[in-house]
């Protein structure tokens, strides 16, 4: 019997296999996600959505979902103490988050990562996904023509194989997709390792309700150190410390007190001694032939910033078009080279601001000076680049990274210069941004000849935005960054952004 064959399989339904699954779907390329865990996580972890990925999540048609999920008081408070009662050494956040509202329609959410991957589960299926849990991958094979996958239904059950024609390895830090290629990893490797507790008790005011977090320096912690955070239940916080070792319930009770600053607290344990490893780490490669790799399989991350959960969610959703137009034919195989060398760049230097806060926020001990310069949490939102991936790149492109939304270029490898009026034409196919009805036929009939959908807006700015003459166009992706301006041969552009 041949083995069931699927355009795409997706390991993994994390927030980067489930945001995969749902934007392959929209681009109407039904994945096969399997995952070894019965269900989609269970325990407090990543909370947060960034505008950028609410951008995402919008075009995904789920933003109000997210909204909705977020806990009654969605302001967000961060601050560096000695205890949740205090003193509080630096105040990062208070009860908000940066506007960005000149450069992105949509804010922040504060939804929890049980919550997203719910929401995220539910529109992957509706979008043709077929998501099956229990289901663990034992072994990879790759030839020329696709992939063969080993599944085995757990617990136990029998094994069978899977024809793919394409893997997304969305299978977590461990990533066994990432071992099995060889692909090695490099940073600076284990940075910290907790052991933490979910607690229940009435912290007093400020505390119900609320979206918190407590970076923890205190010397009578283990490790000097740990975070406190509220969680999607009332009176429900989550504690980790800094240690390996498990600790008895009478021990949880005055870590809590001192992580509380209140002596007299009698906590309610809920769950305890799970174990938490902090480290910082790109791997070397992104893809490797018909196998790409997302989310925490490529890289990982302290968690201070919040990047890690955002980050996998942008992965599925940078990679999914490109892999949904070659899965179509409408693009040649060469378009998913760009996964590694638009995405790593990116990766490398967020694993590193992360790192800095770590350090600023609680790890002082760790400063050396090899830190980053902590950058404008704008640029790595809101304005990375990629100069060098599915674009064609213009000669003076100085290769720069980033570029500040506020002072957009529009130049090929950026995000489009955000605009209202254009905000919701992005997302589901390329886009000819043009002031000049010349285009109209000439853009139609590229289209026709390459068999892609290509939507021609109108725009009623002065082009000189997009830094196009008022006859140019500027050709935008499905996922909002340019790949091609100017006022010449529009085949051309395209044939080089899809290696065609
Ligand atoms: C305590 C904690 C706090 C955090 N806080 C934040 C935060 O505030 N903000 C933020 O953005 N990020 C945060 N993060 C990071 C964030 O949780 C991760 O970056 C995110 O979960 C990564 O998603 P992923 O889909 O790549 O991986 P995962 O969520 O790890 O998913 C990988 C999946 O692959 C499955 N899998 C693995 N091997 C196989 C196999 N062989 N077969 C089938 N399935 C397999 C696993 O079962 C798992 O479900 C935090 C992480 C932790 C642990």
């Amino acid at each position: 019997m041949n083995p069931e064959h699927v355009p795409v399989l997706v390991v993994g339904a994390g927030l980067a296999g489930l945001s995969a699954a749902t934007f392959l779907g929209l681009h109407g390329v039904p994945a096969l996600v399997v995952d070894k865990h019965p269900s989609t996580a269970q325990h407090p972890k990543a909370r947060g959505q960034f505008p950028h990925t609410m951008q995402a999540l919008r075009i995904a048609g789920v933003d109000e979902d997210f909204l909705a999920a977020q806990p009654a008081d969605s302001g967000f408070t961060i601050k560096i103490a000695a205890s949740t009662s205090g003193p509080v050494f630096t105040t990062i956040l208070a009860g908000g988050s940066p506007d960005f509202s000149a450069f992105s329609r949509n804010a922040w959410a504060n939804a929890s990562q049980e919550k997203a991957e719910v929401i995220l589960l539910r529109r992957a299926r509706e979008l043709g996904a077929e998501v099956r849990f229990s289901t663990k991958v034992e072994s990879l094979a790759q030839d020329s023509e696709g992939v063969t996958a080993v599944l085995r239904e757990l617990p136990a059950g029998a094994t069978r194989e899977v024809r793919a024609d394409y893997v997304v390895g969305a299978d977590g830090h461990r990533s066994p997709i990432r071992e099995w290629l060889g692909i090695g990893r490099h940073g600076r490797g284990v940075l910290s390792e907790s052991v933490n507790a979910v607690f229940e008790a009435d912290l007093g005011e400020g505390f119900d309700g609320r979206n918190v977090v407590f970076y923890l320096q205190n010397p009578e912690l283990p490790g000097s150190g740990g975070a406190l955070t509220s969680t999607d239940h009332r009176n429900r916080f989550a504690i980790g410390v800094g240690q390996v070792d498990e600790v008895d319930e009478q021990r949880w009770t005055e870590l809590i007190r001192i992580a509380t600053g209140l002596p007299d607290l009698e906590p309610k344990l809920v769950e305890q001694n799970s174990h938490t490893t902090v480290s910082a780490l790109v791997a070397d490669r992104f893809s490797s032939g018909r196998v790409h790799l997302i989310g925490d399989a490529v890289r990982t991350m302290p968690p201070h910033g919040a990047m890690g959960g955002n980050s996998a969610i942008m992965d599925g959703f940078h990679l999914a078009w490109k892999l949904a137009m070659v899965v179509k034919g409408q693009a040649g195989q060469g378009l998913l080279d760009s996964h590694d060398s638009e995405r790593r760049p990116y990766s490398e230097i967020l694993v590193e601001q992360q790192y800095a806060n770590m350090v600023q926020r609680n790890s002082p001990q760790l400063a050396d000076g090899s830190e980053a310069e902590l950058i404008d949490p704008a640029l790595t939102i809101l304005g990375y680049r990629c100069p060098t991936g599915a674009i064609v790149r213009e000669a003076d492109d100085d290769g720069a990274l980033f570029e500040h939304p506020a002072e957009p270029t529009g130049r090929p490898g950026s995000r489009v210069p955000y605009s209202e009026s254009t905000v919701d034409i992005f997302g589901r196919s390329f886009v000819l941004l043009t002031a000049s009805s010349t285009w109209d036929e000439k853009a139609a009939d590229v289209a026709g000849k390459l068999g892609i959908d290509l939507v021609i807006h109108h725009v009623q700015e002065d082009p000189a935005r997009y830094g196009v003459r008022r006859d140019g166009a500027v050709l935008v992706r499905p996922d909002g960054f340019v790949a091609w301006r100017g006022e010449g041969d529009l085949e051309a552009a395209l044939r080089t952004a899809l290696a065609r």
